[in-house]
Formats: structure tokens, C-alpha cells, sequence
């Protein structure tokens, strides 16, 4: 992983005279340090602006450096806003305005004129709120005590966004073979995509895979096994669909690390030359941060990727996953998620188990090893990324994971078991109304705030499913958005 900061832009001007600004200066040092111990990237202070070019100068770094995820700025003085338009549009880079306050109190006996020319963000950041509204550049605002740990936790978590924009940015997805044949919603504009997201999505021959799994030595194999052993029980006897699966892992690391992909599709439909669909191979390379999609599903491929990358430190409980079947019982309405074969461990409630099985589906020779498990309980989110013509759409809806409740003993494949916001029909019913694929995200990691965020950063419509959520007020905004988005 690329190692990721953030940069502390505080505004000022002249009007104070040197001892204020000495002042600032040092306050906003001090709270970059003590911010940076409780964030989950550096906040490195940059500069006390005042004056136009100070501003482009620091927002020209911050378009360049690679390492600068995004920029946090915030006025503990006035900072008059004419001087910060230059800088402001041409920043490429996250926003977050930070509207904060040095002092938690009003000192009752200590202030007087002095101490509220010092300490005037309540006007200073109402300033420079306006420039950013006035250029309807994309911002995220966040208000509140600079000590405080649930202001800590709203930062964090829109710094992971845009790592999670930054990472999209650069991501490379490699993709053997194409989509499943006649499927709609896994197809997609590819360069509008790029423009959009950035995404390189490129096809590799399931042939040079083949080739590539043909140069794999029984030594790098016996190296990854031992690997599959610490981290899994072995749940069967044939060792010989592990080591072909290792065989698999080891070939699909090998070709994306030398093109720089941390993405990959595949599909059952187009194998030609492997005995089995790679699942301990994909379980096991999502374990380690590479995004997948089943079918050809290079979007759900990509986008798993990048929750990855957002989730905590750069590889986050989140998954690619498929909303198979429904259990309807009154009181017990549940969605069963699972994969043929492919779900990431990182779900996982219990350590996984290898298993191999027969797979009807596709052309497998031999049956497959995967991982087996339940997935954890709590609150989760799924999403996806739509393809509407002309534009991307993200719907994310919120979730509530139970330990599943039954055993299924003869289900040969990892579950997870949820209910989806407002309640299962209902959710099912705005799901279906915003066009929601069958395959997304899961994520315990990523809040629907932080995709939100990544949405607001990457220009990207962005629909939310909550318990709030009914399917009258949703066709509504769809039907309101529609038209924004056809505008922009
Ligand atoms: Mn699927």
C-alpha cells in the first residue's frame, strides 16, 4: 500500500499583525500533531495562508504530490475568501472543511477583544464555506471540537474515502475472458468509467493464464499450502484441488502484479484449459486486498477492491457478494448471500474450512476447493455500482448481518445472512427500484457516510437505502435525480 497524508491548509490574513499569526502558526501545528495520533493518516500542517498565491502554491503541491490524499483546510481567523477562488478551483484533490475551534469554552473572565479577534472561526469558516459553495465545489464539511472522538471518527473516515478516491484512481483491473453472455447489469462504459473513476479495465487471453499456471513450480506451491494451512482447516482429503487452486493463485498474482492490477474477473463460461473455476484462489487473493467479480463482473471486481482499500488499515472486512435466496417466514425475514464459490474470508465469523464439491455450473473437470464459512453478525452495508447510460450509479443500502440461522449442512459454498433496511420486502422493493444488481459489496467496514463521500469525490450519483427509506420517496428522488444527472 501506498503510504497515504493528509495536508493542514489554515487560513488567515495580514489584518492581526505577526503576534496572531505566530499564534495560528503554532496552535495549527500543534493540533496537526495531535491529530495525526488519532487519525488513521498523518495530518501534516502546510501552511497559515494569506495571501492568493500562498494558496495556489500549496494547492499546486497537493494536485502533484502523489502521497497527498486530500487537503483539510479551516480559519482560525477571518481569512477573506477572494484570495482562497484561484487556489480552491484549481484543486483536483479531496476537501474537507474542518469548522473548529482552538478553545472548547468561552473563557468567562479571559475574554475580551483580543481573544475574540484570535479565536473567530465561527465567522472565519462561514467566509470560506461561502467560496465553496459559490464555486459548487465538492467539500466535505465536518463541525465540531478538534479533541473531540467522534469529530476524530467523521475525519477518519472521510481520510479513508479518499484513499478510497486516490486508490481508484490508479486502479487496474485485469479481467480473463469477458462478462456472462447475455447478462445486462455486470456490462458497463468503460471509458466513461476511466474518465469517471479512473479504472484501466483490460482483457488478458484465459490461454496466458494457462501459460502462466504451466511455469508454477511444486516448490512455490508447497510455499502456499503451508500458507492455506495456517490460516484454514482442511476440511477434505484432496490435497490435489488445493495445490491446483494454489496453482491458480500463484499464476493470477504473478500476471496482476506484473501489470499492476489489484482487480480480476473471470468466468465459469470461459475456463478453456483448467480443470477448475478458481475459488480458494480468489478467496484467498481477496484476502489479500485484490478485488473480484464473478461473470465477468469486472464494476463489482473493481469496487471491491477499493473497499478493500478504505476498510481498516488498507484491507477491510468487505467482499464481493450475491444475494442468492430469501428465507420469507414472518419475523424471520432474511436474504442468504453466497457465491459459487467466491467470498472473501475477510466475512468470516469463525476460522474457514477447506472443502472441495462438485460445481455443476461451468466447464470444471474436477471439483473445486473453496472456502467454507458463516459470515459474522452486525451492521453492514452492500453496494453497487450501476451502469445507467451516460452516468455511474452507486446505491448502497444498510444492513443488519445475523449469524445465520440454520446450519445447511449440505450448502458447500460461505453464507452470510442479513436483513436488509427498511425491512426485507421493503428493501427488496427499493433495491429493485433503483436498478441494484444482484452482485455487490458487502462491507462491515465502509459506512454508507464514507461512499457517500467517495461518490461526492469521484462525481458520481449516489443512492442510499436506509430504515427511513420507503419506495414512494425513493422513485421520487430517482426521478428528481434523473433529471440533475442529465444536466450535468
Ligand atoms: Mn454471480
Amino acid at each position: 500500500m501506498r503510504k497515504y497524508e493528509f495536508w493542514f491548509v489554515v487560513g488567515s490574513q495580514f489584518l492581526y499583525g505577526p503576534e496572531t499569526l505566530a499564534i495560528v502558526d503554532a496552535r495549527a501545528k500543534e493540533m496537526a500533531e495531535e491529530l495525526s495520533k488519532v487519525l488513521p493518516y498523518p495530518l501534516v500542517y502546510k501552511v497559515t495562508a494569506k495571501t492568493n498565491k500562498e494558496i495556489k502554491d500549496v494547492v499546486k503541491e497537493a494536485n502533484f504530490r502523489d502521497e497527498c490524499a486530500g487537503i483539510i483546510t479551516w480559519c482560525h481567523t477571518f481569512s477573506p475568501s477572494k484570495m482562497w477562488i484561484d487556489g480552491l478551483r484549481d484543486l483536483q484533490k479531496p476537501w474537507l472543511h474542518f469548522a473548529t475551534q482552538y478553545n472548547k469554552e468561552i473563557p468567562n473572565d479571559e475574554i475580551d477583544m483580543d481573544f475574540m479577534n484570535l479565536n473567530q472561526a465561527a465567522h472565519g469558516d462561514r467566509e470560506h464555506g461561502f467560496i465553496g459553495a459559490r464555486l459548487r465545489k465538492p467539500r466535505k464539511i465536518v463541525a465540531g471540537y478538534w479533541k473531540d472522538e467522534k469529530i476524530h471518527k467523521r475525519i477518519g473516515d472521510w481520510m479513508k474515502a479518499a484513499v478510497g478516491a486516490a486508490f481508484s484512481k490508479d486502479l487496474k483491473v485485469m479481467r480473463f475472458g469477458d462478462n456472462m453472455r447475455e447478462v445486462a447489469v455486470t456490462e458497463g462504459d468503460k471509458v466513461e468509467t476511466q474518465i469517471k473513476l479512473g479504472w484501466q479495465v483490460n482483457t488478458w487471453a484465459v490461454g496466458d493464464l494457462v501459460k502462466e499456471m504451466g511455469k508454477v513450480t511444486e516448490a512455490e506451491i508447497d510455499a502456499l499450502v503451508a500458507e492455506y494451512e495456517a490460516a484454514y482447516d482442511i476440511a477434505t482429503d484432496n490435497t490435489a484441488a488445493i495445490r491446483y487452486q494454489a496453482k491458480e493463485e500463484i499464476a493470477m498474482k504473478k500476471m496482476m502484479d506484473r501489470e499492476g492490477c489489484m482487480a480480476f474477473s473471470n468466468t465459469f463460461q470461459d475456463l478453456y484449459g483448467m480443470e477448475q473455476l478458481p475459488g480458494l484462489a480468489s478467496q484467498h487473493l481477496m484476502a489479500q486486498g485484490y478485488g473480484y467479480g464473478g461473470e465477468g463482473d469486472w464494476k463489482v471486481s473493481a469496487m471491491t477492491a477499493i473497499l478493500k482499500a478504505m476498510g481498516e488499515n488498507g484491507n477491510g472486512a468487505s467482499a464481493f457478494m450475491e444475494d442468492y435466496t430469501y428465507h420469507l417466514v414472518e419475523g424471520q425475514e432474511y436474504s442468504l448471500g453466497a457465491h459459487m464459490l467466491e467470498v472473501c474470508p475477510s466475512l468470516a465469523a469463525d476460522k474457514p474450512r477447506i472443502e472441495t464439491h462438485h460445481l455443476g455450473i461451468g466447464m470444471n473437470e474436477k471439483d473445486p476447493a473453496r472456502l467454507v464459512f458463516e459470515g459474522k453478525a452486525g451492521p453492514a452495508i452492500v453496494a453497487s455500482l450501476i451502469d445507467m447510460g451516460g452516468r455511474l450509479r452507486l446505491i448502497v443500502q444498510d444492513i443488519e448481518a445475523v449469524k445465520p440461522i440454520m446450519p445447511m449442512p449440505n450448502l458447500p459454498v460461505a453464507r452470510v445472512m442479513w436483513r436488509a433496511m427498511p425491512d426485507l420486502t421493503t428493501g427488496v422493493e427499493c433495491w429493485i427500484t433503483a436498478g441494484g444488481a444482484h452482485h455487490t459489496v458487502l462491507s462491515y467496514d465502509v459506512s454508507a457516510e464514507m461512499l457517500r463521500d467517495w461518490a461526492r469525490m469521484m462525481d458520481t450519483e449516489f443512492v442510499h437505502i436506509t430504515k427511513d427509506t420507503t419506495p414512494e420517496k425513493l422513485e421520487e428522488e430517482l426521478l428528481v435525480k434523473d433529471l440533475i444527472w442529465k444536466l450535468k
